[in-house]
This record gives structure tokens, C-alpha cells and sequence, in this order.
């Protein structure tokens, strides 16, 4: 992997990070945690920035992303308004995919109100999770505008300063700014 990883066509390291929905035998969760923080100290080594998935395991992920800083997001963020202040207190930002459009996004909504602007990045997680009102369908980037629309909405800004927001965040984000 780290072999990989070198290739300079690698903007990005991941996805990385801890499952703990699909994963519930105690040894192999600390095995992800050990593999977790060895490739945060990859990414970190290459000086290239890290996608970090978590899933019903928020708190492992904080502790480990506090005590091994990096320069990192975390994709599909589904955290609390309270996670996400402490997340991007420690630098990270947070990427929000089609759930944010969904009825029970309660969440991550409040999430996506409760941090700077500057934190937020919009994302696919092609080909899962497309948002309203092409749910349940194949997703792609064309269905980004959904999510960016959903964003300003709840943040009562406009779509255009919304979507140029995620842009440069973006491009900040992958020069590592
Ligand atoms: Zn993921």
C-alpha cells in the first residue's frame, strides 16, 4: 500500500478508518485501530491528506485522529453537531454525501450548521447513497448540486456562494493549506 501510495497520480489516502457496523469481533477492531493509525503515519510521512470512513465507532476515530494528527476528512461524516466542532477544532473537515438529504438527516444537519463554512465539503460516495430525489438510483457527481442546494438551505445561504465555498475548500483541502 505504502508502495502505492507514493504515486504522485495519489492526491488523497483512503478511504482509512474503522468499521465497527460490519466488523464486531473485539481482536479485529483493534487490528483496524493499529492499521488506522499506521496509515494516518503514511499519509502523514508522503505529506498527502487522508479520507478516513467511520462507522458506529465516532469516538475511536476522534481519540485516534487527536492523538495522531494529520491532515484529514472524514467522508460521509454522521457524527454529532458536538463531534464535528471538536473534529474541525483539531483541523479537519467534514464531507457530507446524499444522507444529508434524507428525512432523518436531523444530524447531520445540525452538524453542517454547527461548524465554520470553511469545514464543509460535499461528495458522492458513488455509487451509494444518491440523494433526494434521485434516491435509490445509481449516484454520481452530476447529483453533487442536490447536496450543495440541501447545504445552503440549511445553512440560509445561496446556492452560488454555497457551491464556490465547497470549491475552494476543496482545492484547499487537497493542497493541504
Ligand atoms: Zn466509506
Amino acid at each position: 500500500m505504502s508502495k502505492l501510495a507514493e504515486q504522485p497520480e495519489i492526491d488523497v489516502i483512503g478511504e482509512i478508518g474503522l468499521d465497527y457496523y460490519w466488523e464486531k469481533d473485539p481482536e479485529v477492531r483493534a487490528r483496524q485501530r493499529e492499521l488506522f493509525i499506521r496509515q494516518i503515519e503514511l499519509a502523514n510521512r508522503l505529506h498527502k491528506p487522508f479520507a478516513v470512513h467511520s462507522r458506529d465507532a465516532m469516538q475511536d476515530t476522534y481519540d485516534i485522529m487527536s492523538a495522531h494528527r494529520g491532515y484529514g476528512l472524514l467522508h460521509c461524516f454522521s457524527g454529532t453537531k458536538e463531534m464535528a466542532r471538536e473534529f474541525t477544532k483539531l483541523g479537519y473537515y467534514l464531507a457530507f454525501g446524499g444522507a444529508l438529504t434524507f428525512k432523518n438527516a436531523r444530524h447531520s444537519i445540525e452538524a453542517v450548521q454547527a461548524v465554520d463554512e470553511k469545514w464543509l465539503l460535499t461528495e458522492t460516495d458513488c455509487p451509494y447513497m444518491a440523494p433526494e430525489p434521485v434516491r435509490g438510483t445509481r449516484n454520481e457527481p452530476s447529483n453533487i448540486p442536490y447536496i450543495t442546494q440541501k447545504m445552503a438551505e440549511v445553512r440560509n445561504v445561496s446556492l452560488e456562494h454555497m457551491a464556490e465555498t465547497v470549491a475552494s475548500n476543496w482545492e484547499r483541502f487537497l493542497e493541504m493549506k
